[in-house]
């Protein structure tokens, strides 16, 4: 994180700029669902694309897909969601405040997790008053498919987007006649009913996920597993987070999901901690395996080479965008002074910015505004831009600065002249005068090249 990033000083950028909005603030908001403003979509937008594109359209291996968000429920039987997605979950008894057990951890030794942590922990953390015991909560949203609302009906709006993945897997491997490793990723929304959401954007009840299950002959997963928690890794560091606050740690046994043999997490230094951006998993043969069991078919995949039918392995790279959207927010925020003024600054890689082209005429000066309306017809076809006119030019750049728009383009008096326009690079503050003839590639010199 930045130093100079807090969680308050986001939260209120966020409002202010149009990013991030309580849900349904009108109304006195609902917790752990959150909106996106203009710039906050934008953003959001900007990281999904980067993520298809290193993952989906620079690789050979890997296929995109969308599955629906409600499933047959057999699904969560078979993935094991209906018998243990669920968090255990305490009362104070005086205040009436509701916690997680294991979110209580830290109140007790290292090592100890979920009933145990729940055991140990019998005050509350806030008042000081007695706990309840901790009782298991199903973290997934029921819905009633149809008409009736019975037992029959009852559907689950999915906690996890895998699941939408592994029951397609026979229809990619057929319909795209791939070999192993074959991956199929997929962005989409997920839904948990969190018992504390909270820290922002970062604990929500509906979020978005992006995620790989990546499919391998059994031997050769422990190899891809490496090669997939490098991949995320450095796609992180290649979006300009810094180095000091990504890191990537091996799980204890411990903290192992049921189907895990081994999983990696990428964490970001938030300024509650070290806390997962995403969650990189060798969950096994245990989803094909499950699936194949519960709904009869063949799932396993003909391997030419031993002439045998195996069911393969699955790495899978999971990912959350609401919180990556919050780490990269946290990551790009500065301060600094400028002529004796506070200067806002998002240092947002220029992939990821939401606007990625200001046009700014330098006054609203009747001669001025034709010349700077045809500038921003030029830039808007190519890039997500903005024309704003109001206020001085200082405060123009501050506000674009603020939410991380890499150039302004401004066109002054000049212009009427010369038929040129000044680029102003976010960054530097540097200023450089170019011909409108040249302005388009000018631009996509500083945006598009890496
Ligand atoms: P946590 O331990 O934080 O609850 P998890 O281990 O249950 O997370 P996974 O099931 O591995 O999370 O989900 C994969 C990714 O989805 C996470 O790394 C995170 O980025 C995102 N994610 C999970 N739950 C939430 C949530 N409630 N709000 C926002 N993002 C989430």
């Amino acid at each position: 994180m930045s130093t100079k990033a807090t969680v308050e000083k986001l939260v209120s950028l966020c409002k202010r700029r149009g990013l991030v909005f309580q849900g349904s603030e009108i109304y006195g908001g609902i917790g752990g669902f959150w909106d996106y403003g203009p710039l906050g979509v934008e953003l959001k937008n900007n990281i999904k694309q980067a993520w298809w594109r290193a993952v989906v359209q620079e690789r050979d291996d890997v296929v995109g897909q969308d599955a629906a968000i409600v499933m047959n429920p057999t699904v969560w039987r078979a993935s094991g969601h209906l018998d243990t997605f669920a968090d255990p979950m305490v009362d104070c008894k005086e205040c009436k405040k509701r916690f997680r057990a294991d979110d209580l951890v830290g109140a007790v030794p290292a090592g100890t997790h979920g009933h145990e942590a729940a055991a140990k922990v019998s005050r509350c953390p806030e008042c000081g008053g007695e706990l309840t015991e901790p009782r298991m909560f199903n973290l997934m949203f029921r819905t009633y498919v149809g008409p009736v609302e019975d037992d029959a009906s009852t559907a689950y709006l999915r906690p996890e987007t895998a699941q939408g993945i592994f029951v397609n897997f026979a229809n990619v491997l057929t319909t795209t006649r791939k070999k192993l490793p074959l991956g199929i990723a997929q962005i989409g929304k997920a839904f948990r009913n969190e018992i504390t959401p909270g820290n922002f954007i970062f604990r929500d009840r509906e979020f978005e996920q992006m995620e790989i299950e990546y499919f391998v002959k059994p031997g050769t997963d422990e190899q891809w597993h490496q090669h997939w928690v490098e991949e995320r890794y450095n796609w992180y560091l290649g979006l300009g987070m810094r180095k000091e606050n990504v890191r990537v740690r091996q799980l204890d046994r411990e903290e192992l999901a049921h189907y895990a043999k081994d999983t990696y997490e990428v964490e970001y230094l938030f300024p509650m901690g070290w806390s997962e951006l995403e969650g990189i998993a060798n969950r096994t043969d245990f989803d094909l395996r499950r699936h194949a069991e519960f709904s009869g078919r063949d799932l396993t995949y003909f391997d030419e080479e031993s002439g045998e039918h195996i069911i393969p392995y699955v790495i899978e790279p999971s990912a959350g965008v609401d919180r990556l959207l919050m780490a990269f927010l946290m990551d790009a925020y500065d301060e600094e002074e400028v002529r004796g003024e506070t200067r806002v600054i998002l240092r947002l890689h220029k992939d990821l910015a939401p606007i990625k082209v200001a046009v700014l005429p330098l006054s609203r000066h009747e001669k001025l505004v034709p010349p700077a309306r045809e500038v921003w017809g030029l830039v808007r076809k190519h890039w997500m831009s903005q024309y704003d006119d109001a206020q001085s030019i200082g405060r123009r750049y501050r506000r674009q600065d603020e939410v991380g728009t890499p150039l302004c383009v401004t066109v002054d008096f000049d212009t009427l002249e010369d038929e040129a326009v000044t680029i102003r690079e976010r960054d530097s503050m540097e200023q450089v005068r170019v011909p409108i003839a040249g302005l388009v590639a000018a631009l996509r010199e500083r945006l598009e090249t890496a």
